[in-house]
Formats: structure tokens, sequence, C-alpha cells
């Protein structure tokens, strides 16, 4: 065959569906449902094109300083990238290898995170979360492991732990990596671990522009973490690529950190619009995890995931579903606008006769 031993060997994370035309209700990518800022969108229109002529910035210096402005660090703090599914891709080949001791994540995350061990040839074990799917840090500690990966909030549960647990790991395991997978914190009631990494050089916070920052069609993710894990990051994605991050989404993005206003607003109306329906749906027998993220991962008891998804389906509104034994009855549901939830909402209660 003509394949590498290694790619024959793949099986490839699996993207959620993006509808070619037709008028669906999407809620299956947790996308934002609002445009990116005005000034991004300005940056853009007003992009001097005759500038795609050069090569961008291989280290988008503009973007970074905007960027450890907000963050409360220093520009040598920050790398960023072709989305956090790239920054995570190169920290896993950056910080792990195939030890005998494995890389830890929870049984219910981010299904990336053993595609990017199978690339790298990376050990790993998969913790199981609690009955809620919470995850029990004291599982994670007194353990042989060359490096823990946790999104916070998980995906698709929603669930956070508070910065206490990320110390306890961080001061665990000096001479491990600590990856905080924070794509959805904005949503959350817990501030960013961000801060933290001043004082634990071996905490990496991953972040991206695609959900909070309507950004997810521009590409562009970033860490924040020590001055050394930067400088590994970046000797790895010049292994790589060394142009991630196109000119035109350096640009959209800095602005879009500037604008801390229409930030605020987005985010806030977000969370609303996700009180409000998951309210609506315990109201019509739903049961679901207490999430801090742009989606709900909720389940309808008696009836099973599959029905439900296709039943929503024949209504017009995608939602994603995981076929993995503990969570195939469960629906993640981004949150869109309040009128695709109230619409949502409706088809819910249509579906189960409430
Ligand atoms: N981490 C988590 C937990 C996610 O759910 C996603 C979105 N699929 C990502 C990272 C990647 O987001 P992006 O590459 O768009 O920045």
């Amino acid at each position: 065959m003509l394949m590498s031993r290694l790619a024959s060997g793949l099986v490839p994370y699996t993207p959620g569906e993006q509808p070619k035309g037709g008028k669906v209700i999407k809620l299956n990518t947790n996308e934002n449902p609002y445009p990116p800022s005005p000034r991004a969108a300005a940056a853009i229109a007003s992009f001097d094109t005759s500038r795609l002529r050069l090569y961008p910035d291989p280290t988008a210096d503009a973007l970074r300083a905007a960027l450890a402005d907000a963050e409360g660090v220093r520009e040598e703090n920050v790398f960023v990238g072709n989305g956090s599914d790239e920054v995570l891709s190169l920290a896993f080949a950056a910080f792990f290898d195939d030890a005998s001791a494995p890389v830890l994540f929870p049984d219910v995350t981010y299904s990336f995170y053993k595609v990017f061990c199978a690339l790298y040839r990376i050990n790993f074990e998969e913790v199981r979360t609690d009955g809620g799917f919470a995850v029990r840090v004291n599982d994670y500690l007194c353990r042989e492991t060359s490096g823990i990966v946790l999104a916070n909030p998980n995906a698709p549960t929603g669930l956070s732990l508070p910065s206490g647990a990320f110390r306890a790991l961080c001061a665990a395991y000096p001479d491990k990596v600590i990856i905080a997978d924070e794509a959805y914190v904005d949503f959350s009631p817990l501030p960013s671990l961000a801060v933290l990494t001043a004082e634990y050089s071996n905490l990496l916070v991953v972040k991206t522009f695609s959900k909070s920052r309507s950004l997810a069609g521009g590409r562009c993710g970033y860490a924040i973490g020590d001055a050394s894990l930067i400088r590994t990051l970046r000797t790895v994605k010049n292994c790589f690529n060394s142009y991630t991050v196109n000119a035109l989404t350096a640009a959209a993005a800095r602005e879009a950190v500037l604008d801390a206003e229409y930030f605020a607003d987005c985010v806030g109306k977000i969370k609303a619009t996700r009180e409000k329906t998951a309210a609506a749906l315990r109201g019509i027998g739903f049961r679901m995890t207490d999430s801090g993220a742009n989606f709900l991962f909720a389940e309808y008891p008696g009836m099973s995931g599959e029905e439900l998804q296709s039943e929503l389906r024949a209504r017009g509104i995608i939602v994603r579903r995981f076929d993995s034994p503990r969570i195939k009855d469960f629906l993640r549901i981004t949150i869109g606008t309040e009128e695709d939830m109230d619409a949502f909402v409706r088809a819910c209660a249509e579906i189960t006769g409430q």
C-alpha cells in the first residue's frame, strides 16, 4: 500500500458536520452564533492585499503583544498557532514521548487527544471520570505519568475543576508538563489559569479564538506558559511550518483581542442563553451536566441519543453526539442565538411530547 506504517495505523479525529447550503439550525460544533468583533471585520476589510505577496510574521508579534497584554503575561510567554488544535498537536509533540509512563487524560474528554497520541506514538491512559463525568483529581496524583492533559471546562461535559486541582498537579509533577485546554474558559464562572503560569513553569494553558471570539474560520489559537515551554513549542513548529498564522487572521485576531467590550457583551449573551435553555430543558425532563461552556451536555431519560438526534435533524436542527458507550445517549448542544435555542427547546418539547 502506498502509505507509511504510521499512516496505515491512524484513526483520524472526525470533525463535526459543516452542512453545505440548506437552512438548518447548526448547534453541532460549538461555534459562536454572533459575528466577530466589528473591529476584526474592519481589519480584514481594510487589509492591504498587496501584503499577501509576503510571508506573514512567523511569530505574529503584533498579535502576541495584544494577547500578552490581555492575559497579563509577557510576549515571551505567548505562542500562537493555526487554531488550538494545532497548538495542542505541537504541544503533544513537544512535551510528551513514548516513555513507558502514560500521559493521562479523562475517559470522557476531547477526542483529539488520543489521535495526537497515535500520531506521535505517545503512550496514554484514559482515567475514568465519576458517574456524573466529573474528573477526580486524586486519580491523577501519586501516579507514574509523563504528563497530564485536562480540558477545563471539559468537553463534551462542560464541567470544570477549580484552580486548586491544577496547583496540586503542577506541584506533584514539577518535571512534567500539565496542559490545561481552555477552549471554553471564557464561558465559565471560573477564571482562566493563565495567571498561574508565572508560578508554575510546567503549566501550559491553551486557548482559542474559535469560540468566544467568533473566529473559528480564521483558525487561531494560542498557548500561555513559561518562556522555555514557548521556545520549545516554537522549535517544534519550525520543524513543521514556519508560517502557521496567516496575515489576515493575525490582523483580525489582534483587533478581536483589543475589543474587550464586544467580547464581554457576546460572552454575556451566550451565558444568559445557556442558563435559559438549561432551565427550559430541565423543565421538560432533560438531565444535564452543569456546563460552564458554550454548550449543554444533555440526555432525555427513556429516549436514545440516536433517536433524539435524528428527530432533531428531521426538524432542521443539527447537534453533536459521540458514539462511545458511556455518552452515546447524550447530545452536545451548542448555544446559539436566543431564537435558535427557543426553536430547539420547542422541537425537544414536541419530540418528547412534553
Ligand atoms: N479543545 C477543545 C476542548 C475543543 O472542543 C476544541 C474545538 N473542537 C478545540 C480545542 C479546538 O479548537 P480550534 O482548533 O478551533 O481552536
